[in-house]
């Protein structure tokens, strides 16, 4: 553990100076898979004018991390968020956590460069949601009710963003997987999926928890009648969970890790709420330089680390509610006499 203060950040056009050309293409590279790779298709038009080889751009590309809270971060929230859950989910779950931190990974997949366009463009908008854009109005609990917003009022839903829709329709996709399960509890393809969709319902869950995921102020603070800004403070924040120590401690308090009650929608909202009221904050720690380039180390005693922890915290926190619900929801769903699986 080192007690080094956090450097000051280096000015931008120090930054530009100090990345080496490889280093300088790998980071606009991962820039552009930010939010659901939202930004990617300005950010590769530089790509069109630089010598990169199709070789070098590929190992690139694999090397990119991927989406809010990269990779890394999104795997380690989820297997926090399983073995904190108490025992009232089957031990198949919580067996299962490999393939459910695996699978928390994958939406990220479904965005560009990876994915064709039309899976980009429709995956993309679940993974955010610019709540400065709604200037008050209240966001409708269906996701056609809010489409049906954006046309009247002139928004295009791919600006906005989706994300709690996708967090509330995951975790009714998931209740209804334990739902089959507590009919077939021995159908190993019912156990597998249930995994697969926790993972999914994870990763959108976490991005949930990343306050710059919450704002038109995705990626520096956006200046009236000014083009979007791009400073790179959101992949800065994306890397900060991968970057705590190995032997992090997280504490989740039992007794919170309860299934939330009454309206699901309403209880996203407040964790959707709390994220978005620490978008100052993030920003607050940039001006103190207190976040890393996305190159650099977290030093685990500064303010950014703090803000790691806690974003952590509420990622696993968040998730393994959810996971709650739709365990306690899944008992209030009936299978119809004519869903039948075959092998049963
Ligand atoms: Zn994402």
């Amino acid at each position: 553990m080192t007690t080094t203060r956090p450097r000051l950040a280096p000015s931008r056009s120090q930054k530009r100076t100090m990345l080496s050309p490889l280093a300088a293409i790998s980071r606009r590279v991962a820039h552009g898979f930010s939010r659901g790779g939202r930004e990617f298709d300005h950010e590769l038009a530089f790509l069109h004018h630089s010598p990169v080889t199709l070789p070098l751009l590929l190992t690139l590309l694999a090397a990119a991390p991927a989406g809010a809270w990269h990779g890394n971060g999104h795997h380690r929230a989820t297997v926090l968020a399983v073995k904190a859950l108490p025992n009232d989910l089957p031990a198949f779950f919580r067996d299962g956590t490999p393939t459910i931190a695996h699978c928390s990974l994958d939406p990220d997949l479904f965005t560009r460069p990876i994915a064709p366009e039309a899976l980009h463009k429709a995956e993309s908008p679940e993974h955010y949601i610019d709540l400065e854009i709604l200037k008050g109005a209240p966001l409708p609990p269906l996701r056609y009710d809010l489409l049906a917003w954006c046309a009247k009022n002139d928004v295009k839903p791919y600006k906005l963003g989706l994300l709690p829709y996708a967090v509330v329709e995951s975790t009714q996709r998931l209740a209804v997987c334990f739902a089959e399960y507590r009919k077939w509890p021995h159908n190993p393809a019912v156990k597998t999926k249930t995994l697969v969709y926790a993972g999914l319902l994870a990763h959108y869950a976490e991005d949930l928890t990343m306050p710059l995921h919450t704002t038109i102020h995705y990626n520096g603070r956006v200046k009236p009648g000014r083009a979007p800004a791009k400073t790179g403070i959101h992949q800065n924040v994306d890397a900060l969970l991968g970057k705590l120590p190995k032997d992090v401690r997280i504490h989740l308090d039992p007794t919170a890790l309860k299934p939330f009650s009454g309206d699901l929608f309403t209880a996203v909202l407040a964790e959707l709420n709390a994220s978005h009221a620490l978008v100052d904050k993030v920003y607050d720690l940039e001006a103190a330089g207190a976040i890393p380039a996305y190159e650099s180390p977290l030093d685990p005693t500064g303010p950014a680390a703090d803000f790691a922890r806690d974003r952590l915290r509420a990622a696993a926190a968040f998730t393994a509610r959810l996971f709650l619900t739709a365990w306690q929801d899944s008992a209030k769903i009936t299978l119809p006499d004519w869903h039948k699986r075959p092998a049963d």
